[in-house]
């Protein structure tokens, strides 16, 4: 985690491979980078050895190129290697840190934060052993939960990618489309049969996980190419298709291609394209700018120009690496009501219109418009098997209408507690479509540590974190109207069929007062009330922050 350059306030950034275990096999919990160092630096780490060497030869080192001379050079190809790309290094504002080649910590400009800090990757080998408080109770745990994601019959759909989901996204109005003028584009089957048929070459899983929800593509021949890599997952699908109209398959997977190996996320970089496609429509970029790129909808030839140009911050490239919210700024006219954001990060591709618990979650979401951190709130609406798992919570028994605007605040905020705790945890949120319920997690959590927390402790844990986290916020500024959504999203879905007037958020304000009365923040401001901080135990944020 870290303060954002993209959005500049919390920020945080996951990602799945195997690096995290192997800090752990090292002997570490965690690493804090406090500083920044004279020149480009990786840090070396085996076990208790902590090495500094020099990365200036790294200078504009792709990820691949970059992760493999460092595990050349500490003469260990198995260690784990994070990395950032030269993407961060021009300071994009979201830049990620990568993983395993092409696994990425993606949004809210982790890379860049790396890159201001000089440090151009981290390279980990541990070779000890992970002790548990209680280790029979441990396994059993962990099988338990392991058994429970074997036998989930929603299991075999993760092991085919999460861009498998990208037909029932797209057929139940979840799928922003055309810079979210709609949610449904109609084309997302013809585009995975394709992939699937043509271009998959494997699948992978992470450290232990029993889901697998990793694929790797590959383009040898045709307009494009593109090496095998990982992805695409559904979003950066989504992002480089049905948001810019590019039915391009290969151009998909170029793009994909050219985010993994630069190091930039998927889903801002899609959205800053079809930002600027729009714009271009509307007359509010020059030719001069444009530099004789043809940016239109549709056009995948443009949309791959304009990654490279990001990347290497060129021409128009240089104003879209900026962020939406900047960029907008920078185009004028009436770009700034256009941008697609919340508190300056990209909206992602799920669309909040066919389940308005998603319009609150975007806009209370502490890193900004996020459909996953903490939690996919809207799922509530699309997946009723999930929306079980939280009935005994106080979730309304499935289906939930999605259209309903009344007792989304409640339900927004307890999803979002509920998922916060594999956030706390470390675990993977896919698990918890897949049989981890909340008293599976507080059972591991006890085992491993050796409390005693139930799964409804561990939900107000969640709630403090989450607390703690709209404080840090609140310190750097946000208020009520940062939690606003854009107009767009807010309107009835331009055409499709999911165009109905009900889509439209009729009383997103009266939405947000629900929310913030559950949360126990003030109406008015936004701010965690302090009887609300002292119950949490927050005694001390409360007085730092005056309330
Ligand atoms: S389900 Fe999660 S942990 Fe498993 S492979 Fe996918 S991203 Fe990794």
């Amino acid at each position: 985690c870290f303060k954002s350059p993209l959005t500049n306030v919390w920020g945080e950034s996951r990602c799945g491979g195997d690096w995290g275990p192997e800090l752990k096999f090292a002997g570490y919990d965690f690493l804090i980078l406090e500083g920044k160092a004279e020149k480009p630096v990786y840090l070396w780490i085996c076990d208790e050895n902590v090495e500094i060497r020099s990365a200036e030869h790294l200078a504009g080192k792709t990820i691949p190129e970059t992760e493999t001379t460092v595990k050349k050079e500490v003469g260990d190809y198995e260690c784990k290697v994070v990395s950032i790309g030269p993407a961060a290094e021009k300071l994009v504002k979201f830049a990620c840190i990568m993983s395993d080649y092409d696994r990425a910590a993606g949004r809210c400009g982790g890379g860049t934060v790396m890159a201001s800090k000089n440090v151009k990757a981290i390279a980990v080998r541990g070779h000890g052993e992970i002790p548990v408080a209680r280790p029979e109770e441990f396994l059993e745990a962990v099988e338990d939960a392991e058994r429970a994601a074997l036998e989930h019959p929603d299991r075999a759909w993760f092991m085919e990618g999460t861009v498998s989901f990208m037909e029932f996204i797209d057929n139940t109005g979840d799928l922003p489309t055309r810079y979210a003028l709609t949610n449904h584009w109609g084309k997302s089957k013809k585009v995975y049969e394709e992939l699937k048929e043509k271009f998959i070459t494997a699948y992978s899983a992470c450290f232990g996980c029993p889901l697998g929800c990793g694929i790797h593509t590959e383009a040898k021949m045709g307009k494009w190419g593109a090496p095998m890599c990982g992805g695409p997952e559904y979003e950066t699908a989504a992002g480089f298709t049905a948001a810019s109209l590019c039915e391009d398959v290969e151009a998909l997977l170029r793009a994909n291609y050219l985010c993994n190996i630069y190091g930039m996320d998927t889903i801002s970089c899609s959205q800053v394209i079809a930002f600027a496609i729009e714009c271009r429509e509307r007359g509010w970029i020059s030719d001069e700018l444009l530099d004789g790129v043809d940016l239109r909808w549709g056009n995948a030839e443009a949309v791959v120009e304009m990654v490279e140009k990001i990347a290497r911050r060129e021409g128009l490239g240089d104003i879209l690496a900026e962020g939406v919210r900047r960029a907008a700024k920078i185009i004028g006219k009436g770009a700034e009501e256009l941008a697609l954001h919340v508190k300056g990060l990209e909206m992602p591709y799920h669309d909040p219109r066919v389940a308005k618990t998603g319009a609150l979650q975007y806009g209370t979401a502490n890193r900004g418009m996020c459909h996953v951190h903490p939690h996919e709130t809207y799922d509530v609406v699309h997946t009723p098997s999930f929306a079980e798992t939280l009935v005994p919570y106080g979730l309304p028994k499935p289906p939930i209408d999605g259209y309903m605007e009344k007792g989304m605040g409640r339900i927004t905020a307890l999803v979002q507690d509920a998922g916060m705790t594999t956030e706390i945890l470390g675990l993977c949120k896919f698990l918890v479509w897949a049989g981890l319920s909340l008293k599976r997690r507080a059972a591991i959590l006890s085992a491993a540590v050796g409390w005693d927390v139930s799964d409804v402790e561990l939900l107000k844990i969640a709630e403090r974190v989450t607390n703690l986290q709209r404080c840090f916020n609140v310190r750097e500024g946000v208020r009520r109207k940062d939690d606003m959504i854009p107009k767009r999203l807010r309107e009835m879905p331009a055409y499709g069929p999911f165009s109905k007037k009900e889509a439209a958020i009729m009383d997103y304000e009266g939405m947000l007062d629900e929310y913030y009365d559950v949360r126990g923040w003030d109406r008015e401001t936004g701010i965690p009330k302090r009887e609300k901080l002292e119950e949490l135990g927050l005694k001390d944020v409360a007085d730092q922050l005056g309330v």
